[in-house]
């Protein structure tokens, strides 16, 4: 068969030639490899004279087409004509197509437009198999091919990033969220996080219909510990307190420093005989306590706290149920210090 024939063959007479040589090796059990394909090819159109006759004197014997047989036929027929060269690129095509689908899977959706373009050439392939267009082919392909595989990795590189960016901001953001919320000396909840967490229990009281009470604490004389001992013993005592209502809460309610060395305690789901139990482990808890200088492990005087009770009432605002524990702990004050002060009493 001459090149010219095999360039000239027409679409219909292509994909006829296909059909034809697809039959036969399916007949004759013939491997599908490249070679076979193209040996049963060309059979099918008939212009490779000595190619058939030399197939046809088996078809009238054994019509068995062993291993040495194909490999003898391809090499007499086949291998010496331009055919060589459209059979390498029908390997490369496969190859090609194998990694495309994979790189289309991969990306989804995302590549659907140069899915089609792949679609495209597949439909040619089954049509037009002469050598220029199998070429044509395999670049248009390979072109595709390339651009599938740099915009999908581009498309893969940018998530990363940008998801690397996302997870990034989200931690700064919850780390200033965390150091807007946090006494930067204590560790505890600040005024501004306190008053978050009371607007949201007092929600839940009035919608659960549940308890809900206070204490405001205010650590007694405490300029005269300053004075004493220095502003930095000071900060510790700060320090201690937060930590020893952390302990006597624990289970029981949320600790806050709420100013200066004022500090609220929360206790959801408390009345006012549990705020009154509560606060009273507290008082005592400092009464008792061995202080010593974080500096250099000297004893402290006593330091006490005075407090202040309240209890939710429903309809009133977070200032005015602040407000009545804070008049409170003015009466606590004023009673001689040390001292809990519920509204009651
Ligand atoms: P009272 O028993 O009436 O509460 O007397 P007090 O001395 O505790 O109250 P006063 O309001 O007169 O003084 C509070 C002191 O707390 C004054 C202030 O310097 C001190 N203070 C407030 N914040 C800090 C702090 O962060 N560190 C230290 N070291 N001292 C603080
Ligand atoms: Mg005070
Ligand atoms: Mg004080």
């Amino acid at each position: 068969m001459q090149q010219g024939d095999e360039m000239t063959d027409s679409v219909e007479k292509a994909g006829e030639k296909l059909r034809l040589a697809l039959q036969y090796i399916g007949k004759f059990k013939i491997p599908m490899t490249p070679q076979n394909y193209s040996i049963w090819y060309e059979f099918a159109g008939g212009a490779n004279k000595e190619l058939n006759k030399a197939i046809d004197e088996i078809l009238k014997s054994t019509k068995d087409f062993p291993e040495e047989v194909n490999v003898n036929l391809y090499n007499r027929f086949i291998a010496d004509s331009s055919k060589v060269q459209g059979e390498k690129a029908l390997k490369g095509i496969r190859k090609v197509l194998a990694s495309m689908s994979t790189q289309l899977t991969d990306t989804g959706g995302a590549m659907s437009s140069s899915g089609d373009v792949v679609g495209f050439y597949a439909k040619q392939l089954k049509e037009d198999l002469d050598t220029q267009g199998v070429r044509l082919i395999v670049e248009g392909i390979v072109n595709e091919t390339e651009k599938i595989i740099s915009s999908a990795d581009n498309l893969k590189s940018e998530l990363d990033e940008s998801t690397k960016e996302v997870e990034l901001l989200r931690k700064e953001l919850d780390k200033v969220k965390e150091e807007a919320a946090t006494d930067p000396l204590t560790g505890l909840p600040n005024r501004g996080a306190l008053e978050q967490h009371m607007a949201a229990e007092i929600k839940k009281s009035a919608n659960q219909g549940t308890d809900l009470s206070m204490l405001i604490v205010d650590i007694d004389f405490f300029k005269k510990v300053n004075d004493n001992y220095g502003h930095l013993v000071g900060d510790d005592i700060l320090r201690q307190t937060a930590t020893h209502m952390n302990t006597v809460l624990k289970g029981v309610g949320i600790a806050a420093r709420y100013g200066g060395e004022e500090f609220v305690a929360l206790l959801p789901n408390a009345s006012i005989g549990k705020a009154r139990e509560v606060g009273e482990k507290l008082r005592k808890f400092f009464e008792v306590f061995r202080w010593k200088r974080y500096d250099n492990g000297k004893k402290i005087s006593p330091i006490t706290i005075s407090i202040g009770a309240s209890t939710y009432r429903i309809g009133e605002d977070k200032e005015e149920f602040i407000k009545r524990a804070d008049d409170c702990l003015y009466k606590s004050k004023e009673g001689g210090r040390n001292r809990l002060t519920i509204e009651d009493d």
